[in-house]
């Protein structure tokens, strides 16, 4: 059925393996990141067989998606109060920097006889989550030191994301720092420094990852094979894993330019076109309800996209390499963004390449 959304969990297999050594040789443990394709089980797997043995999400929905897999999971998004029981049943371990909430979870914790790992966040700068003051930090760390059913395991930073502020020796620095002054507060080591995520991967790269950092939570650069301070390709590895494949609904000749006055296009924008006399167009069955306004790439030669409406993607196809027409399919490579948005729709299939069945 199409649209549907392709994945080859060879090719994801082979770049977690890629992204787990390259942090196994700078002494960082990964947790893989499964929002970006809405922690469907078999592309999880297909990540833990390339040697990755820690999941982490977003939502507590999809780490329940996960339970059945042999893995740590982590909670990335602070919890709500609300969810406080589900996180601990499902996750091994969250990100926090609320106190209401730690304690929260350690009551959760203490009612299912379960012990519930933290670990503090910190705001580096970046301005979305994490305790701003380091004695802030300090404070909540000794106070969460003291609870029965919540165990502190150390504290980690989140950049790029908000303030698309890039990680470096400076600000990853002040967190190593931090982690060694809360540990001599707190009377022994944390277990977790966590660095951030795909944005930190060119200082493993290039050798500069503060040493004391040992964690970091990958989703991007497994999923795409880039590192994303920089949108930088990551050398032997796959660019194209998730793939969208669309399938065309109308072939014409049409002007390049509209007919008549310019009011708001559907969602509410005063578009600007360039007039290239008469063009072949394309629309394909696929639009924003699915990937939101998030980028494709199409992979087949002399194809452009114009634009896209709710439900229609509308391309030039003057220049493609082959004749199209009605019921041809086109692939499309995803942005990350859109590959999240793709595989929350109900209207895209799912289709597996390669994996263990
Ligand atoms: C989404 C998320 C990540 C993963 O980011 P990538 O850029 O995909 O590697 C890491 N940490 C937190 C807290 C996140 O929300």
């Amino acid at each position: 059925m199409n649209p549907k959304l392709t994945i080859n969990l060879d090719q994801l297999k082979h770049n977690a393996s890629k992204i787990a050594l390259l942090c196994q040789s700078a002494g960082v443990t990964v947790s893989a990141v499964t929002k970006g394709f809405c922690a469907m089980p078999r592309v999880a797997e297909a990540i833990i067989a390339g040697g990755i043995k820690s999941l982490a999400d977003s939502r507590v929905n999809n780490l329940r998606r996960l339970c059945t897999l042999e893995a740590e999971k982590l909670m990335l998004r602070i919890p709500m109060l609300s969810e406080v029981e589900m996180v601990v049943h499902y996750a091994d371990l969250s990100l926090n920097s609320e106190w209401d909430t730690i304690r929260a979870l350690d009551f959760a914790a203490g009612k299912q006889n379960r012990v519930h790992g933290i670990i503090l966040m910190f705001d580096l700068g970046d301005l979305r989550e994490g305790v701003f003051n380091r004695e802030e930090l300090i404070e909540l760390a000794k106070k969460t030191s003291m609870l029965d059913n919540v165990s502190l395991k150390g504290i980690g930073a989140n950049l790029t994301c908000f303030g698309a502020i890039i990680p470096d020796e400076q600000n990853l620095g002040q967190l190593v720092s931090l982690a060694e002054e809360t540990a001599r507060t707190i009377g022994h080591d944390l277990e977790i420094i966590s660095g951030g995520n795909s944005s930190s991967i060119y200082l493993l790269q290039e050798g500069r990852l503060p040493s004391g950092i040992n964690h970091l939570r990958i989703g991007e650069a497994i999923l795409s094979g880039t590192e994303s301070a920089f949108g930088r390709r990551l050398p032997d590895m796959y660019h194209y894993c998730f793939q969208l494949t669309a399938e065309l609904v109308e072939v014409r000749k049409k002007p390049s330019l509209p007919i008549g006055t310019v009011g708001k296009d559907a969602f509410d924008q005063v578009p600007h076109f360039v007039d290239r006399g008469i063009r072949k167009r394309a629309i394909a069955a696929v639009g924003k309800q699915d990937f939101a306004n998030h980028n494709l790439k199409p992979l087949n030669q002399g194809i452009e996209i114009l634009g896209s409406s709710s439900d229609h993607l509308i391309l030039d196809i003057t220049d493609a390499e082959r004749d199209l027409r009605v019921g041809d399919e086109l692939a499309f490579a995803l942005s990350y963004g859109a590959m999240l948005a793709l595989s929350t729709s109900d209207y895209v299939s799912t289709r597996f390449i390669g994996g263990a069945c």
